[in-house]
């Protein structure tokens, strides 16, 4: 069976990867839907909403769809907490994949961050550095938001030991910091490293993406699997079975 797709922000870089492979995938774009589009005449025709627009154009999209019973995947990043929260309880009772970033690699380097700063000790100073192409919209990325909850949750540091960037006289860099590095320009998809400074040596976890469709392909294989679960709230750990 072809999977039907409403795609949400389908003339953005995602919508036009996504687009572009899909019918690789088992799947068609039923009903693409772009800013000034009305998602509600054509929800009832497709199997799962695929969104990748703007934070402001998912929780209207979301209740659309907890209203057809529809299953979701949401790749958008830059929601504030508000956003987030407002978005997951009309979600609730609809299977939904939220990620951040639907590459294998990258979801991989999670895991290997997570295992890295657990048994290196806080002498092994984490800093995480992110570089996206001049468009995007926000900083710093979700995948380096999610790279630092993994950081912060393992070595047991409180929410606000980040810090953003470094100007000025800062003193000596405190343990149980974590900086965090956000850089723009030019065309870069998306690159991610993870730094563990130490006194001798330096590890560094880095992940480069060089085409957008990794995305595409994830996002396309969440939007299969999600069509088979019950009501909750998955990430792509949960679709690569990582968990
Ligand atoms: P983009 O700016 O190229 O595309 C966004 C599209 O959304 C545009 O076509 C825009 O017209 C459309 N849009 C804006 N408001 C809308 C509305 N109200 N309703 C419907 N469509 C609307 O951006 P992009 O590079 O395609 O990225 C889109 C989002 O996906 C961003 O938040 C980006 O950070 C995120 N992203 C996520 C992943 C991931 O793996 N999760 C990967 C890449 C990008």
């Amino acid at each position: 069976m072809t999977l039907k797709i409403l795609l949400n922000g389908c003339n953005g870089r995602m919508g036009r990867a996504i687009s572009g492979i899909a019918s690789q995938q088992g799947a068609e774009i039923a009903f693409p839907v772009d800013v000034g589009d009305d998602p509600a005449a054509g929800i009832e025709g497709c199997d799962v909403v695929v969104d990748f627009s703007l934070p402001t154009a998912t929780l209207s999209l979301i209740q659309l769809a907890s209203g057809a019973n529809k299953p979701v995947v949401i790749g958008t990043t830059g929601h504030t907490p508000e956003q987030r929260e407002q978005i997951l309880i009309e979600a609730s009772s609809l299977p939904v994949v939220w990620a951040n970033n639907f590459s294998v690699g990258v979801n991989l380097l999670f895991y290997l961050t997570q295992k890295a700063a657990s048994i290196l000790d806080s002498s092994y100073n984490p800093e995480i550095v992110e570089m996206h192409h001049r468009h995007k919209v926000d900083a710093p990325s979700g995948t380096a938001v999610r790279l630092l909850e993994i950081v912060r949750r393992a070595r047991a540091l409180e929410p606000g030991c980040e810090q953003h960037g470094r100007e000025g006289v800062t003193g000596a860099r405190p343990e149980g910091q974590i900086g965090v590095h956000a850089l723009r320009g030019g065309d870069v998809v998306g690159e991610h490293t993870v730094h563990f400074a130490g006194e001798g040596e330096r590890i560094e976890l880095s992940h480069r993406a060089s085409d957008r469709s990794i995305f595409a392909q994830g996002a396309l294989r969440a939007a299969h699997w999600v069509l088979s679960q019950p009501p909750g709230l998955y990430d792509m750990q949960d679709v690569l079975g990582l968990k």
